[in-house]
């Protein structure tokens, strides 16, 4: 028995040494081809918490709402109007599942980081599946920087992390293959804004301080500028070592506590909205001018053409505006952050060479079309095969992953080969409970588990009725039972973990 362990423990080295071997060879092939690559992620940020607008009418042409005309983006306006966004982009409805996602390509359901990572103890909550997987990502997970870290990478990871509790194996980024970590930790919200509270070191919420960022204590300076100027920093170091880089910027901003941040504050005293609300639309504008002053440096070191940028947020948006019968900072979509409506999941993608130019090779391999809208599917899920695609890096095959690579769709191409189904797995409860939802093609349904009595069941046909206003379960039986099956064999097939009532899985029930 003891032997067949060890034959088992040193068959599994050999596999992740021939694994890793592979992608080295490789990256030493790539030398300088290998592009740069920022994931700048915005926390908690919405499609509709922006200047661009990212809906569109039935023809593809984007439609403005009153929320786009609030927002101040100039930055993101650039980055739209010479990349790619998509109108139809999904993540899960709360942080910690994203951010796994995004780092290992799988659904929630099959990574089972199904709700958000609670930084003192398992937050299953009350029928939460007990084998939910609340310590989230550990030294031996495939993630994507680990990849990139073996093939050559500087792999930087600055702000917020969020992928396991405190005093677990993932609450290091470091532990995950990122070569740097600056401000990262277990917490999932900053405890201040403000160099003068010391990030909450000082002042604010002490058991959410920023972690690293002790040379802006007692300055007079906003966390995401602290961040902005510690990522390039990073960029400068990563070019002077020779290496390409792979930087995780992951913004605090714009996670409440909804502090105010002083350079923009003007631009919304007038606006009629609440004191939170224009605080929110400070931070916005705050990491719009992140955006813009990390392009700035990555241009002004030489590195634009070689640097891919994709920005997006994690969950739908949590903007402090009053809620209207379920209509709210997502609007006109319904619902909001941690919802199971559109406005749960929908958030904003771009994809851009930092600084375009067709005739640069590195570009060629990878085209991007300029100021154009997609409206085929993306997810969060497909970062993971996208970027291993375009840096030529290969996983295990044991790691399945749920996501398609994004590449043709970046060029305005459809990709005729992936399914247009999200599946968005919620079994435990927070502001919706217990619930499970999926979206294939025009149609959508959401399962409400059977806690209380029977269960409920949603169907909207998002192409006729976008903001999810006529709930059809009740008008269209036959489309519901189709749906249903669709999402019961996803739940399969990812092995999801279902709400449990005394140790007993809630199965789903098929409506009559
Ligand atoms: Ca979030």
């Amino acid at each position: 028995m003891k032997f067949k362990i060890l034959l088992q423990i040193k068959c599994l080295i050999v596999a992740l040494f021939t694994f890793f071997c592979v992608n080295l060879s490789i990256s030493q092939d790539k030398g300088s081809s290998a592009p740069n690559i920022i994931i700048f992620l915005i926390d908690d940020m919405g499609l509709m918490d922006t200047s661009v607008p990212f809906l569109t009418d039935s023809n593809g042409i984007s439609v403005k709402h009153p929320l786009n005309d609030y927002y101040k983006t100039p930055n993101m306006k650039l980055l739209a109007e010479q990349g790619v966004r998509f109108t139809n982009f999904y993540a899960h409805s709360v942080c910690s599942p994203s951010r796994t996602s995004i780092l290992t390509g799988q659904n929630s359901a099959r990574h089972r980081v199904t709700n958000w990572i609670k930084s003192e103890d398992n937050n299953r909550t009350q029928f939460g599946p007990e084998n939910w997987n609340w310590k989230g990502l550990t030294k031996a997970s495939v993630t994507l920087p680990r990849i990139l870290q073996h093939a050559g990478y500087k792999t930087i990871h600055i702000g917020k992390a969020h992928f396991g509790p405190f005093n677990s194996e993932g609450e290091d980024p470091r532990s995950l293959g990122f070569d740097v970590n600056i401000a990262g930790s277990s917490i999932g919200q900053p405890g201040s804004y403000l160099g003068t509270e010391e990030f909450g070191h000082l002042g604010g919420n002490k058991s959410r301080a920023v972690p690293d960022l002790d040379k802006y204590h007692g300055k007079d300076i906003f966390l995401t500028e602290a961040l902005t100027l510690e990522a390039n920093i990073a960029i400068s170091q990563a070019k002077e070592e020779g290496k390409p880089f792979f930087l995780n910027m992951s913004h605090y901003a714009v996670h409440a506590p909804f502090y105010s941040d002083p350079r923009f504050q003007k631009n919304y005293s007038n606006s009629g909205k609440s004191k939170k609300a224009q605080a929110y639309a400070t931070l916005i504008e705050g990491i719009d001018k992140s955006l813009g002053d990390i392009l700035q440096h990555v241009k002004d070191i030489g590195l634009g053409e070689n640097t891919l940028i994709l920005f997006l947020g994690d969950n739908g948006s949590d903007a402090p505006l009053p809620i209207e019968n379920d209509y709210s900072s997502s609007s006109p979509l319904k619902g909001k952050k941690g919802n199971h409506w559109e406005g749960g999941m929908r958030i904003p993608f771009i994809a851009s060479w930092v600084t375009p130019n067709e005739n640069k090779p590195i570009q060629e391999k990878l085209p991007i079309a300029s100021n154009t809208i997609q409206q085929q599917m993306g997810s969060i899920l497909d970062i993971f095969p996208t970027l291993l695609q375009i840096t030529n890096s290969k996983w295990p095959k044991s790691h399945k992953i749920d996501g398609f690579s994004l590449k043709d769709q970046l060029n305005a191409k459809q990709n005729n080969r992936r399914n247009e189904l999200f599946l968005n797995h919620f079994p435990h409860s927070h502001r919706s409970n217990y619930f499970t939802s999926l979206v294939k093609s025009n149609w959508k349904i959401i399962y409400h588990y059977q806690i209380e009595g029977q269960p409920r069941y949603e169907l909207f046909n998002l192409k006729e009725d976008p903001f999810e206003s006529n709930n059809l379960a009740s008008k269209n039986p036959k489309q519901l039972k189709i749906m249903m099956k669709i999402l019961s064999l996803e739940l399969k097939r990812k092995k999801a973990l279902y709400p449990e009532i005394e140790k007993k899985p809630l199965e789903l029930i098929m409506p009559r």
